[in-house]
């Protein structure tokens, strides 16, 4: 099986998140998405974040509304070290051997992933999809700049043409701090989860 691994803080996890991975599915890009939620992302400490078995909690109701996803709690096994990502797929690879695993990512990660704890080895042994997140670009000379040439001609050759639905989980966040509508960014069963555990409400 193919499958597309989906790694985020999911905090929380909103409709951008799931009409994208119903995409890249239907699309026939990947047989099935796989979302990490990050246990302890290195990038994003944020004062704002809810811990981790709500996002779990979160993204497996989100989930549950999809064909072809799971939710992999995999990143919450090594509690003690930050989520590396090249850590986390080859963690699944062992697990899934016979499995083809790609890692999905939006543009703007693309233009940090360099920056990325075994940058070079990520990108040599797995395939990394890349959909756009307008307004930024990424460039073939972008890509040359930072990585061996070899490398930014893959990276450049994986970047698929994906819908994009423009929210964020911080613009939910702060809606739901100061109480406003957040309907048609949630997934009405994620929505009720934190309204039932009054998450988000921080003054
Ligand atoms: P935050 O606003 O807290 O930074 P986020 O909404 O960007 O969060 P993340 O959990 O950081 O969500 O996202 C996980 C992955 O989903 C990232 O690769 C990110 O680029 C991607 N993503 C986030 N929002 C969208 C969206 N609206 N459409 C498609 N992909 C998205």
């Amino acid at each position: 099986m193919r499958i597309a691994v989906f790694g985020g803080t999911f905090n929380p996890p909103h409709l951008g998140h799931t009409n994208l991975a119903k995409a890249v599915v239907s699309r026939g890009l990947v047989d099935k998405i796989l979302f990490i939620p990050a246990y302890m992302p290195p990038h994003k400490l944020d004062w704002d974040m809810v811990g981790f078995d709500d996002r779990l909690n979160m993204l497996k109701l989100a989930a549950g509304a999809l064909m072809q996803a799971e939710v992999s709690d995999i990143e919450s096994r090594r509690p003690d070290e930050p989520s590396y990502t090249v850590v986390t797929l080859e963690l699944l690879q062992q697990l899934n051997p016979e499995d083809e695993l790609v890692l999905l990512i939006g543009e703007d990660s693309l233009q940090q992933l360099h920056t990325w704890s075994r940058a070079v080895e990520l990108a040599e042994k797995w395939e990394i999809m890349t959909y756009p997140r307008p307004p930024l670009s990424v460039s073939l000379e972008d890509l040359r700049r930072d990585w061996p040439e070899e490398l930014a001609d893959k990276l450049y050759s994986s970047k698929v043409e994906l819908p994009l639905y423009e929210v964020s989980s911080t613009e939910i966040r702060h809606a739901l701090k100061h109480g406003l509508d957040v309907g048609g960014m949630l997934d009405e069963e994620v929505m009720k989860y934190i309204e039932e555990k009054s998450l988000y409400q921080w003054k």
